[in-house]
């Protein structure tokens, strides 16, 4: 069973890599760190770490510049939600991570998909007093219901715009399009909008991805101009108030070198210089990660703490969305080390941080 479950915790680490929306990289200076352990650097230096992999790298779409893609001949796996959810209670446990990343390929629908991503959270929360930082990935096509379900326990939300134009978008992934993808982060834009903007009766709203979202853009799969790849960016920071778009380097996938014959040959410097421009110009700013648990000086992520006083305030309502498990005690808290403890200590400045960091 272990070694199962490290079997595809190494092929669901691996087949996540290739998403940059986290800004992490995965390391080798911990030699302890399992596989899917990734450092990320927020804007002012801070390192910390994430738990990033997939649920599946199973996939119903065939965007041609994907490892995952349905058509591409590579090992596969699939987490249960538990599985996730053990691994990273366990990691955070024993302070290799402090949250999770968690996207996936698309099984069945993206609802069906999203469904399970958001099971995760849901546990992580409802059922362990996670208090780390939560990263889901919207799936583009999802409806608003399980949108809205999402960020009710996600710190940060992000659909991936993955190209940057819609004729890039319909040669390279038909399965997509920019305005389903647009849909989903006008969708997230607007829960965020009434979350901020209170019940209007007086009553406190849940918290909604108090992180914000953000977005990937891949750079070099075709030869759209810089120009145009930032002028794509500029509209979806106006439109959708994203906190950072990430680029990521097209990088030829086993099979598909051929395919894109009018493509520059580009790099991570294109990417440094089209992504550093732009961090030059507008890096958005409150773009927040927490720090790592243990570190006293550091602050926890607000969403976190704002996520688990919400829980804990709304815990009888929450008995109907996960039947048999009601949120833990403040005696079960306290036996998960770096966790629930902290959040419960901190739900007394929930409006506080909530005002700090919208
Ligand atoms: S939907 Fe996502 S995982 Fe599936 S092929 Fe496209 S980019 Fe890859």
């Amino acid at each position: 069973m272990v070694r199962e479950l490290a079997k595809k915790l190494g092929i669901l680490a691996d087949s996540a890599k290739y998403d940059a929306s986290c800004a992490s990289t995965r390391t080798s200076r911990d030699p302890a760190a399992a596989p899917g352990i990734c450092h990320s650097y927020t804007p002012d230096g801070r390192c910390v770490s994430l738990l990033k992999v997939l649920l599946t790298n199973y996939c119903i779409y065939d965007c041609a510049y994907c490892v995952n893609r349905a058509s591409n001949d590579l090992p596969r796996a699939r987490f249960a939600v538990d599985e996730i959810v053990q691994l990273t209670i366990d990691f955070h446990q024993r302070n290799y991570i402090d949250g999770l990343f968690l996207s996936s390929g698309v099984i069945q629908s993206p609802d069906y998909t999203m469904e399970q991503i958001v099971a995760v959270a849901r546990s992580l929360l409802v059922e362990h007093g996670f208090a780390g930082y939560i990263h889901l990935k919207a799936m583009p096509g999802v409806s608003q219901e399980l949108l809205r379900d999402a960020g009710l326990w996600a710190d940060r939300l992000s659909v991936n715009i993955e190209l940057p134009t819609t004729d890039d978008i319909r040669r390279l992934a038909p399965d997509k399009s920019h305005e389903s993808i647009e849909t989903v982060m006008a969708g997230v834009k607007s829960e965020i909008d009434a979350s901020a903007a209170g019940a209007g009766d007086g009553s406190s709203p849940p918290p909604y991805a108090a992180a914000g979202q953000t977005t990937q853009m891949i750079v070099g799969a075709t030869g759209t101009s810089d120009a145009t790849i930032l002028t794509m960016a500029d509209r979806l920071y106006a439109r959708h108030n994203l906190r950072r778009v990430y680029y990521t380097a097209y990088s030829p996938i086993p099979g598909q070198e051929g395919l894109f014959a009018d493509a520059p040959i580009v790099g991570d410097a294109r990417v440094s210089s089209v992504g550093g421009g732009r961090a030059r110009i507008d890096l958005p700013t409150g773009d927040r990660v927490p720090r790592r648990h243990g570190d006293a000086n550091a602050p926890r992520s607000a969403g976190a703490r704002e996520r688990l006083a919400w829980t804990r305030h709304h815990r009888a309502g929450l008995g109907a969305l996960a039947p048999g498990h009601a949120a833990p005690g403040r005696r079960a808290a306290r036996r998960q080390p770096g966790s629930a403890t902290r959040g419960l200590r901190l739900t007394g400045r929930r409006s506080e941080a909530r005002t700090r960091n919208r």
